[in-house]
């Protein structure tokens, strides 16, 4: 029995069984993966799972360029050399440099050694043979199977969902399944204003089912888009609530966020949660709710 099998959404549209719901396109004997898992023992797994089941890998379609998404990349692509790997040009360059990421959370300095691990960038580097450009829907070509890209910026500039001919739309991380809803608090965004039109958007697209990476098959996705639409306004408020009582740096709202929703205190949630944190003071500020400003060498933010 393979540690992987595969879990039929619809028609041709598959999931892998296991903890990250990668997808599956089967087109005679070829295989065809929207995101490749975390690491070479995980895409070792997939790639076994689906040789026994009689299918080859030719190509993987990344969401984006979280390396839970793109680490099983390299383990492919040494496998199988002829692969074809799409990604948006945006996600391309943190696929492929994976120093890019690590050097990001550290405003492009050189990285903390806690910021050098699997939970920030993949770590092998893999090829973007084909980029998906420019950032607008499309339809691509993967062999003779026609996939269509959909944006949805917000997670991160250029994540986009992957719809098959089936009908089936793989959501990457533009919505997390109930368990992580309810896990974390704080999901991570690069982009508040897109990620809510981002959610605006699924839920307006006729869609036969979902497969999130993160919580499996979803029929209907209405009603967790609006907890998640939810989420973020309550957050906002949160964030005008701690700065209607005194102005704050970005590392002290940070502080308060993961003190209020028990954040586990280590570099990679750090950073995550600043950079998130980042995302929601650059809305307030384009709202005009709030201004930042730099004070007694501190970047300060305040209410306007
Ligand atoms: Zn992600």
């Amino acid at each position: 029995m393979p540690k992987v099998t595969l879990i039929s959404v619809k028609g041709n549209s598959y999931i892998c069984s296991g903890f990250l719901s990668i997808g599956v396109y089967v087109h005679g004997t070829s295989a065809i993966l929207i995101d490749s898992g975390g690491d070479e023992s995980c895409a070792k797994d997939v790639s076994n799972g689906l040789e026994q089941a009689g299918y080859v890998v030719t190509a993987i379609i990344n969401t984006h360029c979280h390396p839970d998404h793109c680490g099983g990349n390299a383990y492919f692509q040494k496998k199988y050399p002829d692969i074809r790997i799409y990604a948006t040009h945006d996600e391309q360059r943190f696929i492929e440099d994976t120093d890019l990421a690590p050097r990001c959370f550290c405003g492009q300095a050189q990285p903390f050694s806690g910021l050098l691990n699997k939970y920030i960038a993949p770590q092998k580097s893999s090829t973007v043979t084909n980029v998906i450009a420019p950032y607008q829907d499309q339809i691509i070509m993967v062999g003779d199977v026609s996939f269509k890209v959909i944006t949805l910026p917000g997670h991160t500039p250029g994540s986009i969902g992957i719809i098959t001919p089936d009908n089936v739309l793989y959501t990457g991380d533009a919505i997390f399944g109930e368990q992580t809803f309810a896990k974390h608090y704080m999901l991570f965004y690069t982009h508040i204003g897109n990620t809510l039109a981002s959610l605006k958007k699924l839920t307006e697209l006729k869609i036969d089912a979902f497969a999130l990476y993160h919580g499996g098959v979803v029929e209907n996705l209405e009603s967790l888009a609006q907890q998640h639409i939810g989420r973020v306004l309550e957050t906002k408020n949160t964030i005008v609530a701690f700065l209607q009582k005194q102005s704050l740096s970005i590392d002290q709202l940070t502080q308060k966020i993961m003190q209020f929703h028990n954040i586990p205190n280590n570099m990679v949630s750090f950073v995550l949660t600043q950079t998130t944190v980042r995302a929601y003071l650059a809305q307030l500020e384009l709202e005009k709710a709030i201004v930042l400003g730099v004070q007694d060498g501190m970047l300060l933010a305040s209410i306007s």
